[in-house]
């Protein structure tokens, strides 16, 4: 449709020193979708994450987001935008429990779900709420490190690899709880490797290679471009 995206990047570049590892990337979210990054390691799709939420030393370009220019915006300002970012080592910290876990991020804006809401989402750690997080499973720290951002009111989710290591099982229930958020009117930007996941879960795929975005592809069209993907995925 013709309504304005929620967020539209263009030509983001970014660098870690002398290293120039974004070579602009240009995408855009719409409220409510799901899209994925796909592409082999090193092709630039944590670093795209990491530049939208404000957490690579240099970067340039424009992330428009909600009717704001966040280039410039420090981390902090980007997460009150309403922006939460789930990286792939996902922060839990083991001394505290599900609740504590829960209760810490700084930021928590108007929106920002009650512990109820976010048990309701997560009935699994509501079970595991007194548990420390280093009792938990991986399966388990995910979700938390899920429903900790939305506590702190973010509606556009970067979530860095949310299957990374876990059991299928394990897997089909993180699918489970991303389309629950995409009914609830949440936004996701997804990297992923798996590629079977991220189409039980995806509206549209973006393909990075090489520090930009060279394809786009609806879910719907995914499994006839396999051959044309092939190149990009390592598949
Ligand atoms: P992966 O799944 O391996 O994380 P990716 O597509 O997410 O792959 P990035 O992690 O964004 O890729 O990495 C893009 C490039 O930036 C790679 O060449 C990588 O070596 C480099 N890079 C990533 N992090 C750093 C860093 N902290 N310092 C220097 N170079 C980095």
């Amino acid at each position: 449709d013709g309504s304005a995206p929620l967020m539209l990047v263009r030509g983001l570049e970014a660098w870690y020193g002398e290293s120039h590892v974004l070579h602009g990337v240009n995408l855009e979210v719409r409220e409510g979708e799901v899209v994925t990054l796909l592409g082999r390691n090193g092709a630039g799709k944590t670093t795209t994450l990491r530049s939208i939420m404000g957490v690579v030393p240099k970067r340039s370009g424009s992330v428009h987001y909600a009717g704001r220019e966040l280039i410039g915006a420090r981390s902090d300002i980007i997460a009150r935008a309403g922006i939460g970012y789930v990286p792939e080592e996902r922060g839990i910290f083991a001394s505290l429990d599900v609740t504590e876990n829960l209760m810490l991020p700084p930021v928590v804006r108007p929106g920002g779900l009650p512990l109820d809401e976010i048990y309701e989402l997560f009935p699994n750690l509501r079970e595991r709420a007194r548990s420390q997080g280093t009792k938990l499973s991986g399966g388990e720290q995910q979700m938390l490190a899920i429903a900790r951002i939305l506590r702190t009111g973010a509606k556009l989710l970067l979530l860095d690899e949310p299957s990374e290591g876990l059991a299928p099982v394990i897997v089909q229930q993180i699918g489970r709880t991303i389309r629950k958020l995409k009914e609830r009117g949440f936004t996701v930007v997804l990297v992923e490797q798996n590629f079977r996941f991220a189409q039980t879960v995806a509206d549209r795929h973006y393909v990075m290679e090489h520090g930009k975005v060279v394809d786009t592809v609806r879910n719907e069209d995914l499994t006839a471009s396999l051959e044309r993907l092939q190149q990009y995925l390592g598949v």
